[in-house]
């Protein structure tokens, strides 16, 4: 019988998800099946998974945090991030990892001499990817609009726009705030980011599939640059491994999984 997957978010029909999982699915001669399921209400995401009779899920804006909640498993990377966005069902218990920071992770390992990373923004993304860049050795600096966000960082030094000092160059500069995606906002102050620019090795907006006013900017600058579809394309490969039980490498699902991107 083929398998269903979901994508439950709010909204969901931008996501790329089930293109990307069906392609990976026929490429590999996988039964399995990928929709989207917009979800307003998070409390009900555990009972909608066993409804829908599922076998995996990700999880999108707003409910990782719920979908964290829900699980009766979760890794040991998903724990101490508090939010999930891959879930998979084995028997009568849901597992929860989170695959989003394990891809972001591989999509930097082209930019080489990187050691001082600085986050612009400090929402839910920044957290499990700032937790895992520590882990891989990176020194990670958070700089945010407001302060409340950056409680969640007791183990990174944060700034505001309005105490940010330069006191060091940062090789990576990171747009991880949702500016650009729906309007033509910079992630900081133009002076902020002039400030730290020239110094800059490379720079990455996780935002994907357009050209917003901080990579336009950090091109002018002439710095190499990245959008954020590596970042989704490798989360969604490693979502997959665990959907389908480590039947396939890395590399067999990337060859079908990445032809998403340009379809
Ligand atoms: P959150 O809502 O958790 O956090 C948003 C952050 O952006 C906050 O730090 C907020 O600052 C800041 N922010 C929002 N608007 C502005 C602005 N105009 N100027 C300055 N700062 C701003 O978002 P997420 O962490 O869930 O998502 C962040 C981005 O990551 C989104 O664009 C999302 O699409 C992208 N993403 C990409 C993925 C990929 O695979 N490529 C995967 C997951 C997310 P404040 O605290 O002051 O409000």
């Amino acid at each position: 019988m083929r398998e269903l997957f979901t994508i439950f978010g709010n909204p969901v029909n931008h996501s790329k998800s089930p293109l990307m999982h069906n392609l990976a699915f026929r490429g590999l001669n996988y039964s399995g099946c990928y929709g989207r399921y917009r979800l307003e209400d998070g409390s009900k995401l555990r009972d909608k998974f066993f409804e829908l009779n599922l076998t995996g899920a990700n999880i999108t804006v707003p409910h990782k945090e719920m979908a964290f909640e829900i699980c009766d498993e979760l890794d040991e990377f998903a724990k101490r991030v508090g939010a999930v966005n891959t879930i998979v069902r084995r028997g009568d218990k849901l597992y929860g990892y989170n695959s989003d920071a394990l891809g972001f992770l591989k999509a930097i390992e082209e930019f080489k001499d990187i050691k001082r990373v600085l986050f612009l923004g400090a929402g839910g993304t920044a957290k499990a990817t700032s937790i895992i860049l520590k882990d891989a050795g990176y020194e990670v600096t958070i700089l945010n609009r407001s302060a409340k966000r950056l409680e969640q960082y007791p183990n990174f030094k944060t700034y505001t726009f309005d105490n940010f000092k330069i006191d060091k160059e940062y090789d990576l500069i990171v747009n991880m705030t949702s500016a650009g995606l729906k309007d033509d906002s910079l992630p900081s102050p133009i002076d902020i980011l002039e400030s730290l620019i020239s110094s800059a090795k490379a720079s990455i907006d996780v935002i994907y599939g357009k050209e917003t006013p901080f990579l336009k900017f950090a091109k002018e600058h002439n710095i190499p640059t990245k959008d954020g579809s590596d970042m989704l394309l490798y989360q969604g490969i490693i979502a997959f491994e665990k959907f389908t039980n480590n039947q396939f490498t890395f590399k067999q699902i990337e060859r079908y999984m990445k032809k998403a991107f340009y379809i």
